[in-house]
């Protein structure tokens, strides 16, 4: 853990700074306000500083303030060092944002412990921001491919489908389905079904441009979004992630399994107004008759498929 220390008071500054170096942590000192303001702008920042409430150049107080109007994530856990003792200045202290506070001269013990705290603070934070992050990213995404689930890539086709009509560019869908995906699961189980999922999922994931949002639409249904791609272009991108999946069996806990895919298209460019539910339907459709056409195969929709949405 690297902690900053922030004091004009060369004694007071030697002490600190062989205290926390013996304790085990990293230590960062500067004489002054301004010093201390710049190291904490910077992107590796220390997330922990114990600033001198008077400095010059920049006080601790102001700091603290400056610091905390960035609403900063994760939080720099601020220790304000005072020669005062009244009340009302340690209010102050504390109420600019500083988390604690420590009368000078101070003694070697409260130090350790208040530091320890302050630590314990800043891991529950970590925690709880990865906890959160974690969170959302289950909300989001398929449990079992990793990619996007069904209501958020919903969600940004809907958001990708309004910048097209906007910026009256294109933009077109794959809508797509292993073939006889049920008799995978039913001859070699279920956990070959989800390793030829996922091996699925991993090779279309790989072959799409970094804008293009690929999700679990269904069981074995996927369903890719490529924003600013024509009716042209979609059909070669469907046909490399045919070929992709056809070309190489897939390995699994049950065996090597040859997969296919059939494949849907349907795009729309600026000129008219297709809902995400129509775009959808219509890519869903041109998949059908990929499947009725023999399947390994692809269709494209025809414009007159989309129900044109007012
Ligand atoms: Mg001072």
């Amino acid at each position: 853990m690297r902690i900053l220390i922030a004091e004009d008071d060369p004694v007071s500054r030697r002490i600190l700074d062989s205290f926390l170096k013996k304790w085990g942590y990293q230590v960062e000192v500067c004489e002054d306000g301004k010093a201390a303001w710049n190291i904490l702008q910077q992107e590796d920042a220390p997330h922990f500083a114990i600033l001198d409430w008077m400095m010059p150049g920049m006080d601790g107080v102001e700091i603290c303030r400056k610091v905390r109007e960035r609403r900063q994530q994760p939080h720099t856990y601020i220790i304000l060092l005072t020669a005062k003792g009244r009340k009302e200045d340690i209010v102050e202290g504390l109420e600019t944002g500083a988390d604690d506070y420590l009368t000078k001269p101070f003694d070697a013990q409260e130090l350790k412990a208040r530091v320890r705290a302050g630590l314990r603070i800043l891991e529950l934070q970590d925690e709880l921001l990865r906890a959160r992050e974690a969170l959302r990213e289950q909300a989001t995404h398929d449990d079992l491919t990793g990619l996007w689930n069904r209501r958020e890539l919903l969600a940004m086709i809907q958001r990708e489908l309004a910048r097209t009509h906007r910026e009256k560019s294109a933009m077109a869908l794959i809508m797509t389905d292993l073939d006889h995906f049920k008799q995978v699961n039913d001859t070699y189980g279920h956990r070959a079904g989800d390793a030829v999922l996922r091996e699925a999922a991993r090779r279309m994931a790989s072959l799409v441009r970094v804008y293009d949002m690929v999700g679990r639409y269904g069981g074995e249904e996927f369903l890719i979004a490529l924003p600013g791609c024509r009716a042209a272009d979609a059909r070669s991108q469907a046909e490399r992630l045919r070929a992709a999946v056809a070309a190489e069996p897939f390995n699994t806990p049950a065996g090597v399994i040859a997969v296919t895919l059939s494949l849907g298209v349907a795009a729309v460019d600026g000129g008219t107004e297709v809902g995400a539910e129509a775009l959808i339907h219509a890519a869903d459709a041109a998949l059908y008759r990929a499947k009725r056409g023999g399947r390994n195969r692809l269709e494209v929709a025809d414009p007159s498929e989309m129900v044109v949405s007012h």
